[in-house]
């Protein structure tokens, strides 16, 4: 039911992504998970995304504010993003105890989201990228995600060279978690350090909710992070 990665295991930290088995298609992910935990709504802060590449520095304040990225040192509370296909990616620095929850579709990962989040973790809260720990959820993979060359142009001009696109005959097919390993990388965070799924969620539909899929409307799952 939970996808839980296996470099975040700190006791006072639960981190996991969801399958389509913790959420009926019309029930929302977040309600899935206070039910599950035991919690109010109210400790899971889910951003309004917008494949922007904002990332918020979540306070007191609760209110949904327009980000792709949440960042936070507060305790008793999930950070959290929702997906069909697009990936995301989980943060925890346990030096300084922040966490962090990205969404990274094609747009975010061409505008460098990961990367901006580990930016403001570094300069809000003084993390070290070689102290983070990276968990890159299931996601549509390369198998599967044929896109247009600008969608290819773009993501190389933010990740370099790398074995997550490949070109057959005019057809181009990525991987943005792939991508976004690449790019963690770049800010010094350490290959032993990052998890990443294996799972293709266009691949597995009766594991995940997948956008491409289900031909576009479909339920979501989600990834979560907080510390207790
Ligand atoms: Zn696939």
């Amino acid at each position: 039911m939970f996808i839980k990665p296996a470099n975040i295991r700190a006791s006072h930290v639960r981190a996991f992504f969801t399958t389509r088995q913790c959420n009926g298609a019309d029930e929302r992910v977040d309600e899935a998970v206070a039910r599950e935990f035991h919690i109010s709504r109210d400790q899971i802060y889910l951003p309004v995304q917008q494949h922007t590449d904002s990332v918020h520095v979540l306070g007191p304040e609760l209110a949904p504010v327009v980000s792709d990225a949440v960042v936070t040192d507060r305790k008793h509370i999930f950070v959290g993003v929702l997906v069909a296909d697009c990936v995301p990616i989980l943060l925890y620095d346990a030096e300084r105890g922040v966490v962090g929850a990205v969404h990274a579709g094609w747009r975010g990962t061409a505008n460098r989201i990961l990367k901006k989040a580990v930016d403001v973790m570094r300069d809000r809260f003084s993390c070290e990228p070689g102290h983070i720990q990276v968990a890159i959820g299931p996601s549509i993979r390369k198998c599967s995600y044929e896109v247009g060359e600008e969608v290819t142009t773009g993501v190389r001009g933010a990740t370099g060279d790398g074995d997550y696109h490949i070109k057959i005959k005019d057809r181009h097919f990525l991987d943005l978690s792939s991508a976004n390993k690449i790019q963690a990388l770049s800010t010094g965070i350490t290959e032993d350090n990052i998890w990443q799924s294996g799972d293709c969620t266009f691949c597995k539909p009766g594991k995940y909710y997948s956008y491409r899929y289900s031909g576009g409307g479909t339920g979501r799952q989600g990834g979560f992070i907080g510390m207790w």
